[in-house]
């Protein structure tokens, strides 16, 4: 079943992570906006260079450049089979053009899942990948900086989706594999009321 889905959570709380875990068991693409920022600033292209320069200091990229990106994604055949969102929509307006592009796609949002943890926790993990994989915006004032981000402009989404009665929040705390099978379970649990889902 072509599972869509949308995956919400603070900096360093393992979405990256939990994202391949989860598109590997459902057999859904991972569209992550971090990592395809990343990808066209590693090729040094325009839009790479452009969203580096935002990045590099904890910001948003803007909204239009993103949206656009994400429209192309989306429009792409393999998007058909189902999809999990990383890191888009981050922002209030973000999800309204995410729903004008479902829109004309003809697609809806099963569930979003939101990952939590918190500002200590979040905090620590990612200064310690700092130290290991050298991530440009992983130095301490730059991961302050995307954690009030994180607060002030993508937390407020989460009332959207609330409302809806699609939003399922996961604790982000313990092992991998202890997070991940909450996530299975929460998402289970959920789908048993999802009229699309039940046989
Ligand atoms: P993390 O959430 O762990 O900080 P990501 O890889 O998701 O890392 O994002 C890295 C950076 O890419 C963000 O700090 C931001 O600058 C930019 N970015 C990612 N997604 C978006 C988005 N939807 N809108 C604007 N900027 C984004």
């Amino acid at each position: 079943m072509s599972l869509r889905m949308i995956m919400v959570g603070p900096p360093g709380a393992g979405k990256g992570t939990q994202a391949v875990g989860l598109c590997e068991r459902h057999n859904i693409i991972q569209v992550s906006t971090g990592d395809l920022f990343r990808a066209h600033a590693a090729a040094g292209d325009e839009l790479g260079q452009l969203a580096d320069s935002y990045t590099s200091r904890g910001e948003l990229v803007p909204d239009e450049v993103t949206n656009a990106m994400v429209r192309e994604r989306l429009a792409q055949p393999d998007m058909a089979n189902g999809f999990l969102l990383d890191g888009y929509p981050r922002n209030p307006s973000q999800v309204g053009a995410l729903d004008v592009m479902l829109i004309e796609q003809g697609l809806k949002i099963d569930l979003v899942l939101e990952l939590t943890a918190d500002d200590d926790e979040v905090f620590a993990r990612l200064l310690n990948r700092a130290k290991e994989q050298g991530r440009a915006d992983d130095n301490e004032d730059v991961i302050r900086h995307r954690i009030d981000i994180y607060h002030a402009s993508t937390k407020p989404l989460l009332d959207v989706y609330q409302e809806r009665g699609i939003l399922l929040k996961v604790d982000g705390s313990g092992t991998i594999d202890e997070v991940a099978n909450r996530i299975d379970a929460t998402i289970a649990g959920f789908l048993t009321q999802v009229s699309r889902f039940v046989a």
